[in-house]
């Protein structure tokens, strides 16, 4: 009798979470649930590759701000990862990191904003990269998808061409909550309770994140 494993699909939540909030979770839940995901995996960056920001809080704390994030969810974990990692934090690195610890019956699926998916030609090995993983890319509604053409990809992520990445994008209308809004609102005073979990907030204002 021939025995049919299940594989096991793992998505990898990629991202500087600067700070994390309530879009970047319905993002995760949202893919979880179309994708079958068996669980969502926050990879903070350490040292995002193509950014140099002195708003970009120290890794341990996006890290703990994820960890409080997502500590409610059964299906959500987060990863030290990249943020124990030195030098910048290529996904290519991670995603072959990632196989070689879950194994040959895991399928990832990393899952990130859209306008970062865009680029993913421009990444580091990025032919070694398109093999590794299917990428789920988050967008906002009204966004132009004009640019994913451009890539030649498939964004339904049906077919497949060899050397080509795997795009399917998903539409979060939460996602017009961002980060930099987040941050220029706690500089300006402004409230971000219900933009974030409520223990990210109070983490954020008790620490006096981008006050000066
Ligand atoms: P980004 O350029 O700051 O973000 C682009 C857009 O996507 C922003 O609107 C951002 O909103 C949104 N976004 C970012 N992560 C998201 C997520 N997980 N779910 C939903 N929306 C998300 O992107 P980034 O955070 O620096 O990078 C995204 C991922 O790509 C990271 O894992 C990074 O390491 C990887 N990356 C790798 C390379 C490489 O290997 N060479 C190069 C670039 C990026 P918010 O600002 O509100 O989050």
């Amino acid at each position: 009798m021939s025995e049919n494993k299940k594989r096991i699909r793992i998505g990898i939540m990629g991202g500087t979470f600067n700070p994390i909030h309530y879009g970047h979770l319905v993002t995760a839940e949202e893919a979880l649930f179309q994708f079958k995901l068996d669980k969502v995996v926050f990879m903070p960056a350490g040292v995002p590759p193509h950014k140099r920001d002195k708003e970009i809080l120290p890794p341990e704390e996006r890290y703990l701000l994820t960890v409080i994030a997502t500590a409610p969810n059964p299906d959500f974990v987060v990863s030290r990862l990249e943020i124990e990692r030195k030098g910048p934090s290529y996904t290519v690195d991670t995603l072959l990191e990632l196989h070689e610890r879950y194994g040959p019956e895991t399928d990832l699926f990393f899952i990130t904003g859209a306008d970062a998916v865009w680029e993913i030609l421009a990444w580091k090995d990025a032919e070694r990269l398109v093999e590794l993983t299917e990428f789920i890319a988050a967008t906002r509604p009204g966004y132009s998808l004009e640019k994913f053409k451009k890539l030649h990809v498939l964004p339904e992520g049906k077919g497949r061409e060899k050397g080509k990445p795997r795009v399917s994008i998903i539409e979060i209308p939460s996602l017009a909550i961002s980060s930099t809004d987040i941050r220029r609102r706690v500089r300006e005073d402004r409230p971000i309770r219900y933009l974030v979990p409520e223990g990210v907030a109070s983490y954020i204002l008790k620490s006096g994140f981008w006050k000066d």
